[in-house]
C-alpha cells in the first residue's frame, strides 16, 4: 500500500521514514511517497485555529487530491506564561515572514527576568491520516521542559537551541538526532500512528 507522507520538506520526510513501519502486520507492505512525487500539488493555507485542524486540513487536501492515504503533522511550541502562545502560530510568530532567530529572540524578550520554573513550556504535534473518503484518525505527542536563558547547542532547528527537556540540563540543540528522535513530540505523535497504519484496510 502507498501512503503519502504530505511535506514538500526533505529532512521531515527522512524524520517521518525512519518511524513508520515498512509493513503492515498482515505482512502487506506500506511504500512512502512525498510531496516531491506530486508535481504541482501543494497544501491549503493552515488556517485552521488548532493544531489538530491544520493537521486534518493537510492531511484531508492531500488524500483527496491524490487518491492515497495522507498524513500531515501540525506542531506547535506552548509556553505557560503565556498562555499557551505561541501555538498554532509558533512558525510565525515574530511576523508572517520572520525567520528562526527572529522567533527565538522574540521568545526571550517575552519571558525576560523570569525564574526557570517560570519558564515551562511544551512542543506538542498533532499528525493526522486521512483516507481519501475524508475520514480521519489523530495522534498526539508532547514533550515538556522549559525555555532557557540564551542560546546553546547546534544541532536541531527551530526552537532547539533554547528547550531545555524537563528532568535534564540539556537542550534539543544539544541531543544527537537520534536522541532527539527517542524523545521528541513528533516521534510520540508518529510512533502512536504507525500502529494505525499497521492495521490500516
Ligand atoms: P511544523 O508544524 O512542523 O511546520 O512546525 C511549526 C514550527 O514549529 C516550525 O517552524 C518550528 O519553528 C517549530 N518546530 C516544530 N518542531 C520543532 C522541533 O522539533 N524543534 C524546534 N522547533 C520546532
Amino acid at each position: 500500500m502507498k501512503i503519502l507522507i504530505a511535506t514538500g520538506n526533505p529532512h521531515k520526510f527522512k524524520e517521518l521514514l525512519a518511524i513508520l513501519p515498512k509493513k503492515q502486520t498482515g505482512g502487506k507492505k506500506l511504500e512512502y511517497v512525498s510531496l516531491k512525487d506530486f508535481k504541482g500539488l501543494t497544501l491549503p493555507p493552515e488556517t485552521g485555529s488548532t493544531l489538530a485542524e491544520n493537521a486534518a486540513i493537510k492531511a484531508v487536501y492531500a488524500a483527496k487530491a491524490t487518491g492515497l492515504p495522507a498524513v500531515a503533522d501540525d506542531t506547535g511550541l506552548e509556553v505557560g506564561y503565556l498562555n499557551g502562545r505561541p501555538g498554532v502560530h509558533t512558525a510565525r510568530y515574530a511576523g508572517e515572514y520572520a525567520d528562526t532567530d527572529e522567533n527565538n529572540r522574540k521568545l526571550l524578550a517575552e519571558l525576560d527576568g523570569l525564574l526557570l520554573h517560570q519558564r515551562g513550556a511544551s512542543f506538542r504535534t498533532v499528525a493526522c491520516l486521512a483516507l481519501p473518503n475524508g475520514q480521519t484518525i489523530s495522534c498526539e505527542g508532547k514533550l515538556d521542559g522549559y525555555i532557557g536563558f540564551g542560546y546553546r547547542g547546534e544541532n536541531g532547528f527551530g526552537y532547539d537551541p533554547l528547550f531545555i527537556v524537563k528532568d535534564t540540563t540539556q537542550t534539543l540543540a544539544e541531543l544527537t538526532d537520534q536522541e532527539k528522535n527517542r524523545i521528541s513530540h513528533r516521534a510520540k505523535a508518529f510512533n502512536l500512528l504507525a500502529e494505525k497504519l499497521k492495521v490500516l484496510k
